[in-house]
């Protein structure tokens, strides 16, 4: 559908109005709409996974896994608790407002504008839907073009499950995007890159409207040598398929280097090498477990990281690609240089560099040396150097010995800080990201203190 700013200008026209309704403060609404959401994952559980098959290469266990799956439990996670979320909070009063009560009244925004990415494009599409029409707004949601089977499964078939008048999905690339910063909105939440977050918030500048920037980033992974046989072997796992088995890559969280200290990197490889072999087989290309990569134009940026002479002689593992197929084999680095554009930029693809530290602890230098990350992975036991961690970084999320599990804990909020981006949602947090906070107070007539009032009399400074 071709939009214009008048047809668009008259469309969110029609969704403020309803909104001026109130029909979307309704518990009611509110609850129609997240079971609307519910029946959608689970009636169209097969369109979906074929969606994301088709876009982006998703073994359908993936696909499952942290999509249909993940979004799922956040549907369960809003319904339970949203009657909850909806009464706000009592608030404690300070001695001086005598015989008086407060609140924090939670209110929707109004009209609400989702922009989104396609490496989860249901996930970061509706996870964030899931948080708008919880605190009862109206919501125009723009899916991103690079995943058009998703985006279009999106536009046409998402509305016959959710309220028209009040949730449009509209479908479009960067010309549509910027004909919705055109317009006015209350809120503006947006997943991409950091160059359209700048965009985005200097549209937002305009009307001075809030936003919430979820935008990318590199995140390391500190691996520690890890006495036991075993805790190595579960810590590699979690590495491999945080950085091949996500999307292959092409996540905001995937891991995207490894640090680890000079006397353990080649029993460190070894370990990878193994793993990889036993995840994705001797062939991982036949395997159909390591998604495509999303289009031509990043198939050649990651080629061209890739086979950049400097970088070339790093390969201990993988390199091989299939331009046709849009494959790039899980491929390990050692020690590129670091001033190379793959240390540089966000990798985004099955490429995992390892650079190595002569100590571990070298890793927080290392890493505060650089923008501050989204995520910081670290595998190890050490709780000096949990502590150190805790205390010497910043990042959006730091986890030991996993990767990724932060995104699925409905009670953490999910969001960077620094270039990676500002605000939260994910849960609760995700309501409150599309609500406004409203400070009520109620006050009795019976009394106040002495000297609220002038006259004063009393001098005793004599000034
Ligand atoms: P992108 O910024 O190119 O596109 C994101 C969205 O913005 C798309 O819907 C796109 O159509 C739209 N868009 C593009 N140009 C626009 C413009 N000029 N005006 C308005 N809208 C415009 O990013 P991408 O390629 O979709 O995603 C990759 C980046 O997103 C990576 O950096 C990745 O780390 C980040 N990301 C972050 C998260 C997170 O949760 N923090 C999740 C996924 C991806």
């Amino acid at each position: 559908m071709e939009y214009s700013a008048e047809s668009l200008g008259r469309d969110l026209k029609s969704v403020r109005k309803y909104f001026g309704s109130g029909k979307t403060k309704e518990e009611s609404w509110r609850e129609s709409q997240l079971k609307g959401l519910q029946n959608f994952l689970v009636e169209r559980e097969e369109e979906i996974l074929r969606a994301l098959k088709k876009d982006l290469g998703k073994h359908y266990v993936e696909a499952f896994r942290d999509e249909v799956g993940t979004l799922g439990k956040a549907l369960n996670f809003a319904k339970k608790h949203l009657k909850k979320w909806m009464a706000g909070e009592e608030a404690k009063l300070p001695k001086i407002a005598l015989l008086s009560s407060a609140e924090i009244v939670p209110e929707p925004l109004g009209l609400v504008l989702i922009i989104s990415s396609w490496n989860f494009p249901f996930g970061l599409s509706l996870e964030p839907l899931i948080g708008a029409v919880a605190a009862g707004n109206t919501v125009v949601l723009k899916p991103s073009e690079m995943s058009p089977t998703c985006s279009s499964l999106l536009a046409t078939v998402l509305p016959t499950y959710l309220d028209n008048n009040a949730i449009k999905v509209i479908e479009g690339g960067p010309e549509v995007g910027k004909l919705l910063l055109e317009q006015q909105w209350d809120k503006i939440f947006f997943t991409g890159s950091a160059r359209v977050g700048r965009i985005v918030m200097s549209a937002a500048s305009v009307h001075l409207t809030p936003v919430t920037l979820e935008l990318g980033g590199k995140c390391p992974a500190l691996v520690d040598s890890l006495t036991s046989s075993w805790d190595r072997e579960v810590a590699v796992k979690r590495v491999l398929v945080a950085k091949f088995g996500a999307c292959a890559g092409q996540a905001c969280i995937a891991i995207d280097y490894v640090l680890v200290e000079k006397s353990f990197s080649s029993t460190l490889v070894t370990l990878m090498k193994a793993g990889i072999k036993k995840m994705f087989g001797e062939n991982p290309k036949e395997s159909n477990t390591v998604a495509r990569i999303v289009n031509h134009k990043h198939f050649m940026r990651l080629k061209n990281l890739l086979t950049d002479p400097r970088v070339k002689d790093s390969v201990v593992y993988g390199g091989s690609m299939n331009e046709k197929d849009l494959f790039i084999e899980p491929t390990i680095l050692l020690n590129p240089p670091l001033d190379s554009p793959i240390m540089a930029d966000e990798i985004f693809g099955p490429v995992l560099p390892i650079i190595t530290v002569e100590k571990i602890e070298d890793s927080i230098e290392f890493i505060n040396s650089r923008p501050k990350p989204l995520a910081i992975y670290a595998f190890t036991k050490n709780k000096t150097l949990h502590k150190r961690l805790l205390s010497e970084t910043s990042s959006g999320s730091l986890v030991f010995n996993d990767a990724i599990l932060q995104y699925v804990v409905d009670t953490l909020p999910f969001g960077g800080v620094g270039e990676c981006g500002f605000g939260k949602y994910h849960g609760k947090f995700s309501f409150d990201a599309f609500s406004h906070h409203k400070a009520v107070a109620r006050r009795s007539y019976f009394t106040d203190f002495w000297y609220r009032f002038p006259p004063w009399t009393l001098n005793k400074l004599q000034l």
